[in-house]
């Protein structure tokens, strides 16, 4: 039988921990940094090492059955793919942040604001929930230095300690979403017998851990 294909991502916040939880989980493999594909030995699966930006997407298509990824990644690309089980690190919140100064009190205050981020769509989403109309201007990195540069009255952003508000002039706004990894697969493969041996290997490493 072929052997499943989990995505996870390569270099990165999430590849410390996704490796260790596979590890846990009894599997046998090779973590060899430059390679893109790990056979295990122990288990019918491969590991595929990608940018994490990619995974929700190759699961989606079927080109990696399964992916670990963080949930903000799934929001901004969309896809339709299942949620089997949430893995409890890589936790973080997106907020709007503001530098300090803003006049800015009010969620409604935002109306006709620009906002920088990195996350378009899950901005979106928001802003049209709370019927507020702001100019999305959309940038691929170094979200936080944009009020500064006078490019944006607020941000959008990952924060998780803060620190990188502070360092730059700004303070948290609010919430949008909270996230942290999960385990995802292709729609339709759920009951697949070696699917759900993984997610039970998974729930008892999670388990042991509490
Ligand atoms: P890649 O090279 O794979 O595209 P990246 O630079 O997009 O990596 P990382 O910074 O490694 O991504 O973050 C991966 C994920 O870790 C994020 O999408 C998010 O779910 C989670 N995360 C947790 N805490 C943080 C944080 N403080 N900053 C950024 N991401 C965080
Ligand atoms: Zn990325």
């Amino acid at each position: 039988m072929k052997p499943l294909k989990i995505a996870i991502q390569k270099s990165g916040r999430l590849n410390e921990k996704s490796v260790e939880l596979l590890k846990n989980c009894g599997l046998s493999f090779e973590n060899y940094k430059s390679s893109l594909i790990s056979p295990v030995s122990n288990f019918p699966l491969e590991i595929l090492f990608l940018r994490d930006d990619d995974i929700p997407e190759y699961v989606q298509d079927g080109i990696a059955d399964l992916g670990i990824v963080g949930e903000n990644v799934i929001m901004e690309t969309e896809v339709d793919v299942s949620y089997l089980q949430r893995l409890g690190f890589g936790k973080c919140t997106l907020k709007i942040a503001l530098p300090n100064g803003s006049e800015i009190e009010e969620l409604k205050q935002l109306e006709g604001k620009s906002i920088a981020t990195s996350y378009p769509v899950i901005l979106d989403k928001f802003l049209r929930e709370n019927k507020i109309s702001a100019d999305i201007r959309t940038i691929s990195g170094s979200v936080e230095i944009s009020p500064g540069l006078g490019l944006s009255d607020a941000i959008f952003d990952i924060v998780s300690t803060g620190g990188t508000l502070k360092s730059n002039g700004l303070k948290p706004f609010a919430d949008v979403i909270s996230s942290e990894a999960v385990l995802i697969g292709r729609k339709g493969e759920e009951n697949h017998e070696h699917v759900q041996d993984l997610i039970q290997r998974i729930q008892s490493v999670l388990r042991a851990k509490e």
